[in-house]
């Protein structure tokens, strides 16, 4: 059987050790994980936003490029095209051709300087680095304006045969088509990559010549890289379907595709965003580029003649990511930081709030409690607790187990009847029954109890019938009134001697003289008779003389034994001192008195001794005739005593005013 303040303090100990502690951290823990996850799903939404923004950046700007391109492409055509057909080159041709070419020395004296002076102008407006007239039908360089080692030599010669004069030389012929293809001369030569477009020169219908002009790829190149938009780094190269041409990165020092598409192995450096452009497709995509890492990567295409190109604009991933991810790194570190500092405050405003408005008042309530139970344990009353239908024990204070003998625990398998022998069920039952429907508020009784050892003690019992907290239940208080018992006892005794004559029991003076005034009293206020008869033995010394003091109180207690028999409940008989005695008669005349005092010393004088001697007494009585003047009754009743006395003893006389 546990004390519900026992409870009490476990509930304490357990609120402050925690579930609720431990579920409000794991709160914030929760809390702290879904502001990591918000982060997280918010730091990949921006990133796509941040791509996404990027792509269309490099979108734009790669359109644009791609739109430059091929009008420069068109351009180049329209200036060869326009060249073929200019009169100066098919009359430059046909003057070439008429030339035997082995016989010419002087290879300045083959343009005329007229043509010379054309071409040269034509050269400068457009940048161009050389103009080449071949002949059609066998395949010599009639013509180079600035590369005079060329003039004469055959494209089918070993130094030609694999160049891009004699690809480009071959595809006028067979298709008629001017192309655009970068060229890359054997060193030879130049080291410079340069491109060349060439259109067939016809005279008078007649395929006479080719007309090649060539220019160096840098001017694609600085075409295709000027700079364009936000975006700081990135770059965009194009390249023909025949992979022929390609521009360069013009951000050399990060990017190594200038030197990738110099590589003898350069047909190796793809990416999937080549391969779409150059199948005519646009779009975007994250790829692997050339040097395997991630970029994000812009294509578009356009054809040109027969030929598509694909003009590529790609940003490093790690250069957007970076950036964002040092980003990134401060809202997590700011994440992880403000998560933790949610999780350390809230779990201590939480552990101060519960102190504060729970456990504190617990406490304070638990104290209260504490020092009820403390006075309810350590009551010397007994005090039981038992359950109103089953009437087993719930509770029992120290002094009720100590008193019984009984612990706790065996207490709940007992009810109040096991240590009540001298109550039957039935009566118990009746005791409870006025408690039960309400009629009284409490039941008081006397009864015994049996302790454990078996001995009985007395107990004075207060029962009730008290609802704690909507629940029934019955409390004993009870008391042990075995020393209250002997302490009355010892009173009643102490009473008694003050008020009797320690030897004949009967009232002593003092008493009388207390009865006397009460009656008085009483007698004032209804107006009665009282009488009152003075006796006194006869020849008293001398019994005590003859047969010795012990003897003469055995006479005393005779006297005042046969006296007490013939008087009635209300008269009030007393030792006026030595063998004096007073009896004071109420509701009594002087003659009612004066008939009793004779009945009393008739029956004296017939009381038998020891010592073999009649003993007899002399009766003075009075009445009270003026209550206010009570005292003379003594004075008169004392008066007609000695009358007796002197009239001889044994006789009872009356005072006569
Ligand atoms: P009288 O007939 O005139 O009354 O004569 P008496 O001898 O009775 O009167 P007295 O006053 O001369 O003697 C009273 C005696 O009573 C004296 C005293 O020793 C005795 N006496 C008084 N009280 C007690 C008592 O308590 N016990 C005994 N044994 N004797 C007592
Ligand atoms: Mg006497
Ligand atoms: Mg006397």
């Amino acid at each position: 059987m546990k004390s519900w303040v026992a409870i009490m303090k476990e509930n304490i100990k357990n609120i402050r050790s925690r579930p609720q502690l431990l579920l409000s951290l794991f709160g914030f823990i929760a809390l702290s994980i879904a502001m990591l996850l918000m982060t997280y799903f918010y730091s990949q939404k921006s990133r796509a936003i941040l791509y996404s923004h990027v792509f269309d950046q490099l979108s734009s700007i790669n359109t644009i490029k791609t739109h430059n391109l091929q009008l420069f492409f068109q351009d180049r055509e329209a200036d060869v095209t326009a060249l073929a057909s200019n009169q100066t080159i098919i009359d430059l041709s046909r003057l070439l051709d008429a030339h035997e070419l082995q016989s010419i020395t002087d290879k300045n004296t083959t343009i005329p300087d007229p043509y010379r002076e054309y071409l040269s102008n034509f050269l400068k407006q457009y940048m161009y680095t050389d103009i080449l007239i071949m002949d059609a039908q066998d395949g010599d360089i009639l013509s180079s304006l600035n590369y005079k080692q060329y003039i004469g030599k055959n494209l089918y010669s070993k130094a030609f045969e694999n160049s891009e004069m004699t690809k480009l030389w071959k595809k006028v012929i067979e298709t008629n088509v001017t192309h655009i293809s970068d060229m890359h001369i054997p060193v030879l030569y130049t080291d410079v990559p340069v491109m060349l477009v060439g259109a067939p020169v016809f005279d008078k219908g007649k395929l006479i010549s080719i007309v090649m002009i060539k220019m160096p790829s840098t001017s694609v190149n600085t075409l295709v890289h000027v700079k364009s938009g936000d975006l700081k780094t990135y770059e965009t190269y194009a390249i023909g379907q025949d992979h022929l041409f390609r521009s360069d990165s013009f951000l050399e020092k990060r990017y190594s595709v200038k030197n990738s598409f110099l590589d003898p192995n350069h047909s190796k450096v793809y990416t999937k965003s080549i391969d779409e452009a150059l199948s005519g497709k646009s779009g975007s995509a994250i790829v692997q580029d050339y040097r395997n890492l991630s970029v994000l990567s812009v294509y578009s295409a356009f054809k040109f003649d027969t030929l598509h190109w694909a003009v590529v604009s790609e940003i490093d991933d790690s250069e957007i990511a970076s950036q964002f991810d040092s980003i990134l790194r401060g809202i997590y570190i700011w994440t992880i930081f403000v998560s933790f500092l949610l999780i350390f405050s809230g779990y201590f405003v939480i552990k101060s709030i519960i102190r504060r408005c729970v456990i504190k008042p617990l406490e304070k309530l638990y104290t209260k409690a504490k020092g009820f139970e403390d006075i309810i344990n350590d009551s010397l009353n007994e005090i039981y607790i038992f359950d109103k239908t089953t009437l087993y024990f719930i509770f029992a204070n120290k002094c009720a187990q100590t008193n019984a003998g009984y612990t706790l625990e065996e207490l709940q398998y007992m009810k109040p009847l096991d240590l009540k022998p001298y109550l039957s069920d039935e009566e118990f039952q009746d005791l409870l029954k006025p408690l039960l429907d309400g009629s009284k508020q409490t039941q008081i009784f006397e009864t015994l109890h049996r302790r454990k050892d078996g001995t009985d003690y007395n107990v004075f019992i207060h029962l009730q019938l008290i609802d704690v907290e909507g629940v029934e239940c019955f409390v004993a208080f009870i008391n042990d009134t075995t020393e209250y018992k002997q302490v009355l006892k010892d009173k009643q005794h102490f009473n008694f001697l003050a008020s009797h004559d320690h030897l004949t029991k009967i009232y002593n003076r003092q008493m009388f003289d207390t009865f006397f005034e009460k009656e008085i009293q009483r007698g004032e206020r209804y107006d009665t008779n009282i009488s009152l008869i003075l006796f006194d033995i006869d020849d008293f010394k001398m019994i005590n003389d003859s047969f010795g003091h012990k003897q003469g109180d055995e006479v005393l207690i005779k006297i005042t034994t046969c006296v007490t028999q013939l008087l009635r409940e209300s008269d009030i008989f007393a030792r006026w001192g030595g063998e004096e005695f007073v009896i004071l008669m109420l509701n009594t005349n002087i003659d009612q008195a004066v008939k009793k005092a004779d009945e009393i010393r008739a029956s004296i004088q017939m009381l038998e001794f020891e010592f073999g001697k009649n003993i007899t007494c002399s009766f003075g009585v009075a009445q009270i005739k003026k209550l206010s003047h009570s005292d003379t009754i003594f004075i008169e009743a004392d008066q007609a005593l000695y009358k007796a006395k002197e009239n001889g003893k044994n006789r009872v006389e009356k005072f006569n005013a």
